[in-house]
């Protein structure tokens, strides 16, 4: 496919430019600095990424699609925080801290909460990013038993059993039915963060003057 192969070639500061406008309305700041690099000083060792408010984000050379997913994963993170700092109310910090344990994990205290969960069920649901889940799942082993159940109850299908758990959540969103059901459950407490707002961008990462009700 001719727009695939263009798309890979375009570069992650690209890609950021690409999505911002696809998945996040223009919301997210559209100089945040786009790095890729491996070495230590940017990066944990076995970190695949990073979102930094004062250097971006930095995301670790390899293949082409896994560079792609990193970077839809951190662009989720900077959508709360965006969103937190929109709305002026608890610190960064703070603000995980408790998004975090309401995913039920109070030592997560700097990420993968309830707020960044929803970022990424709306790429998943809304945008058809289903490795999405796998990363939600990563984070919250609790998800699985939930989704399981949900793909044992699908109408028997002609094709080969699934081999992998990806196989599985895209099989899932893409039956309309049980996709519904997912948005309504993870979807549904709050708006989605392209679902009708204009788009405002925010000038620059060091001014997130994000608009608070447009992420939320
Ligand atoms: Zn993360």
């Amino acid at each position: 496919m001719m727009s695939a192969r263009v798309a890979e070639r375009l570069s992650p500061q690209d890609l950021f430019t690409k999505y911002n406008r696809r998945y996040f309305a223009d919301h997210l700041p559209p100089d945040c600095p786009v790095k890729v690099t491996g070495a230590k000083r940017y990066l944990h060792p076995e970190a695949l990424g990073l979102l930094d408010l004062k250097t971006g984000i930095t995301i670790r050379p390899g293949p082409a699609e896994l560079m792609r997913r990193t970077l839809l994963h951190e662009m989720a993170h900077l959508a709360v925080m965006m969103a937190a700092i929109g709305r002026g109310g608890p610190t960064l910090t703070e603000r995980e801290a408790l998004s975090a344990t309401r995913a039920g994990d109070p030592a997560d205290v700097h990420a993968h909460g309830i707020d960044w969960q929803r970022e990424m069920w709306r790429l998943a649901l809304n945008h058809g990013e289903t490795w999405a889940v796998q990363h939600i799942v990563d984070n919250n082993p609790s998800v699985i038993d939930v989704l399981v159940a949900a793909f044992t109850r699908l109408p028997a299908s002609s094709l080969p059993a699934p081999t992998n758990d990806e196989e599985v959540y895209r099989r899932l969103i893409e039956n309309r039915d049980r996709r519904d059901g997912l948005r309504a459950a993870y979807l549904s407490a709050r708006p989605a963060i392209a679902g009708g707002h204009s788009a405002r961008s925010a000038k620059s990462v060091g001014r997130l003057a994000a608009p608070a009700d447009a992420l939320r």
